[in-house]
């Protein structure tokens, strides 16, 4: 059987390879220019800084099964530092595990057993899983409409060229599927706009391990709601997993204003260019103050992942 997955974030290479594994033969189309979706990793001069996603649940074995399927069950690695501090506007209190988690609003992660990762970072599992579909992989194949074919099923392409497959998976953002499947006069599709996605602005500071206060406790703290900080939350990124930084190099990750609060009162913030780079450049010397860290980093990197953060649904 052919099939076609529409998108090559982490779901669409997995589900890919679960396919060739069971006899299918499978094409892979993506939009962008790379495969991994919003996994983001950066890897130089030693730092390894994520733009996406940094982990996953420990408790969570489908993603680990998957690396040792392909070959990368080695790389995983445990998260080193525990526990997060609450920034109250003046200073970091201890928390108990799982309330972090709450703050930033995501349900179910209680008590769940910390977090795993990658040696080289997340994108070790898109890099095995692109090695082992590059031929069936397609970058810059954008998926503009799917109708009913002969066999199947037609799918048009950006430059107006197209594949039949007899299968399609859709492994894309609910506001890309609900498009595709209106094309197709799927009613019920409409519910999948409803779901409310937030960007995700990060920025990664680098300094001295004496610059940062050796106070700082656990593997990063959360804001208050009602502190007023520009950054809701960071990760003491070179010591929640093993060598994120250099030798006597610090890594600090901080999530730039969000949402406030409420993100169906107050949408996606900073949604503009303009107010993405305010949010940025609060966010620095935020972040150092927040940390205690003396205000002078010595390199930073600024990533947005767009529309990446599903925040729940909107309200009809
Ligand atoms: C900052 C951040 C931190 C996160 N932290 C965690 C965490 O700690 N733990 C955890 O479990 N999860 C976390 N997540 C969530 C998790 O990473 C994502 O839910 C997951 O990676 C999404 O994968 P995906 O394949 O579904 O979607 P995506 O990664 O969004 O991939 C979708 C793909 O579809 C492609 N596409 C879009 N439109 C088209 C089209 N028309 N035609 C073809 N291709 C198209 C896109 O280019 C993209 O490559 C985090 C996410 C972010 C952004």
């Amino acid at each position: 059987m052919t099939v076609a997955v529409v998108g090559a974030g982490l779901a669409g290479l997995s589900a890919a390879w679960k396919l060739r594994q069971a006899g299918a033969d499978v094409v892979v189309l993506d939009a962008g220019r790379h495969a991994g979706g919003v996994i983001v990793t950066e890897r130089r001069d030693e730092f390894i800084v994520e733009g996406g996603p940094d982990g996953f649940l420990a408790s969570e074995p489908d993603i680990q099964e998957l690396a040792r399927e392909i070959g990368i069950g080695d790389h995983l690695v445990d998260q080193v530092a525990r526990g997060s501090t609450l920034w109250t506007g003046g200073r970091l209190e201890t928390l108990p595990e799982g309330r972090a988690a709450e703050l930033l609003g995501i349900q179910g992660y209680g008590n769940v057993g910390g977090f795993r990762s990658f040696a080289g970072g997340m994108a070790d599992v898109v890099d095995a899983l692109v090695a082992r579909l590059a031929p069936r992989l397609r970058t810059t194949q954008g998926v503009t409409a799917i109708a009913p074919a002969a066999r199947g099923w037609r799918l048009s392409f950006t430059g107006a060229s197209s594949l039949d497959a007899e299968a399609v998976i859709l492994a894309v953002p609910a506001w890309v599927a609900t498009r595709l499947l209106a094309g197709l006069g799927v009613s019920a599709a409409r519910a999948l706009d409803t779901v409310l996605y937030a960007p995700s602005v990060t920025v990664s500071l680098a300094y001295r391990v004496d610059q940062v206060p050796g106070t700082l406790e656990g593997a990063g703290f959360v804001a208050a709601p009602d502190s007023g900080a520009a950054v809701r939350a960071c990760t003491y990124a070179w010591r929640k997993y093993p060598k994120r930084a250099p030798e006597s190099l610090a890594l600090l990750r901080a999530f730039v204003g969000l949402v406030d609060g409420d993100p169906f009162r107050s949408g996606p913030v900073p949604s503009t260019g303009r107010e993405r780079c305010r949010a940025t450049r609060a966010g620095m010397p935020s972040a150092s103050r927040q940390s205690g860290s003396d205000s002078r980093d010595l390199r930073r990197w600024r990533s947005r992942v767009r529309g990446s953060m599903e925040q729940g649904y909107r309200r009809a």
